[in-house]
């Protein structure tokens, strides 16, 4: 008889580790600490990353089991500005949306929503408002998933897990405007990191994405809304205030996210996309490889490692590297995706031999900043 499976976390990694194991016929709970689902967000758009590899992000999905019965945007160009308000217009080369935006929050129009009900349609029971910790895990002979995110997740973290919180802080809202993707990388309104607005039937998301300088959130959030109004004329109305942390394990990619009867999934994990914090594929990924490696008996740190292990170094070391180039750094990279964005992406986002070579330094430096920057949260 297959054993019951049970999950903390009712976000995409988890919901998508539940679903396939329903599917495969084992008895699933969910335990989730919030009253709904995505609770972390609140309506604010997001991008899944459809650069990395050659097959398409939702075909990807659709192989895992999870049906695309939300709303997305496909979005194939891209405004990207420097400091000075330069303007690159980056088409898509690849036939393939550089990524598709959907929403995140309970809401009936939020990927997280989608994922729920398709949760609960494959039999999979969820119960609110039960926060769990890693305490609940042991001694027992049960399979555990451990699914929660970011935040609060040190309570179930991997042990000895060091790490390096980027920032968001932003605004979602309704307006007039036309359908627009743009995003600015310059130091003083987005440090180390970048600005973006994303406009999509109506609404509204802009944010300014930090690595450094965490107390100066409000002021990079004002700075980057002048600076976006100098680009675009949008009005904003029902505005609505948002932050949010992504979390980086140092010491991922860990050698192990299996820890006796528990197997770690999405952001807790240390899975993130560490140049840019792009998670959502990351998690929906691992959250497919955990439920597959108990359906087919097989160790789960061969399956995501091989799946994105060289992904996640060369995203560190991406990180690395682009911390260094500071706003004149910017611009030169602004000139080199121009010409063919789509293989610009592809070829750094994958890993080859320089980026290998630039890993075990980029491991030790981020390692390093990363404790001054947890001294300012
Ligand atoms: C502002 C912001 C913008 C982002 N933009 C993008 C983007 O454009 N593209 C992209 O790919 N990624 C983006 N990300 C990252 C992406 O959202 C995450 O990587 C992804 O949601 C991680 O999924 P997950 O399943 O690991 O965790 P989550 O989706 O966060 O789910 C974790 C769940 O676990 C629950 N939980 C936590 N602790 C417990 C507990 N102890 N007991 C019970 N339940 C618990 C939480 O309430 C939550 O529901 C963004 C993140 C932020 C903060």
């Amino acid at each position: 008889m297959k054993s019951d499976i049970f999950i903390i976390g009712a976000g995409l990694s988890g919901l998508t580790a539940a679903i396939n194991l329903a599917k495969a016929g084992y008895k699933v709970r969910v335990y989730e600490r919030n009253p709904d689902v995505g609770m972390r967000f609140h309506g604010d758009i997001q991008g899944l990353e459809n650069w990395t590899s050659e097959e398409d992000v939702l075909k990807s999905l659709r192989r895992m089991n999870i049906k695309i019965s939300f709303p997305y945007s496909a979005r194939y160009s891209q405004e990207l500005y420097d400091d000075d308000l330069n303007k690159a217009f980056l088409k898509s080369e690849a036939r393939k949306p550089f990524y598709y935006l959907v929403r995140r929050g309970s809401l009936r129009d939020t990927l997280d929503y989608s994922l729920k009900k398709q949760a609960e349609e494959s039999g999979v029971e969820i119960i609110y408002n039960k926060k769990m910790g890693i305490k609940d895990t042991r001694n027992t002979k049960d399979k555990w998933i451990i699914a929660t995110g970011s935040l609060d997740s040190s309570a179930t973290a991997p042990e000895k897990s060091g790490i390096i919180k980027g920032v968001a802080a932003g605004i979602t809202f309704e307006t007039n405007a036309k359908d627009r993707s743009i995003a600015i990388l310059d130091d003083s309104i987005a440090p180390k990191a970048y600005a973006y607005l994303l406009i999509w039937d109506k609404k509204g998301t802009l944010a300014t994405c930090m690595f450094e300088n965490f107390d100066k959130g409000n002021e990079c959030l004002q700075k980057s809304i002048e600076r976006f109004k100098k680009i675009i004329n949008f009005d904003m109305k029902n505005i609505k205030r948002f932050g949010g942390f992504v979390n980086f394990l140092l010491f991922s990619p860990r050698k192990t996210n299996t820890e006796k009867n528990r197997l770690y999934v999405g952001e807790c994990a240390g899975f993130q996309d560490y140049l840019w914090g792009f998670g959502m594929g990351y998690a929906i990924t691992s959250g497919y490889l955990a439920a597959k490696s108990i359906i087919e008996n097989k160790d789960y740190d061969a399956l995501w490692k091989s799946e994105f292990g060289g992904l996640l170094k060369t995203s560190m070391s991406n990180r690395y590297l682009f911390e260094k180039l500071g706003n004149s750094g910017y611009k030169r990279l602004i000139m080199m995706l121009k010409n063919n964005p789509s293989w610009f992406l592809m070829k750094n986002y994958n890993p080859s031999p320089i980026k290998k070579m630039v890993y075990p330094i980029a491991r030790i430096k981020l390692k390093k900043s990363s404790a001054l920057n947890i001294a300012g949260v």
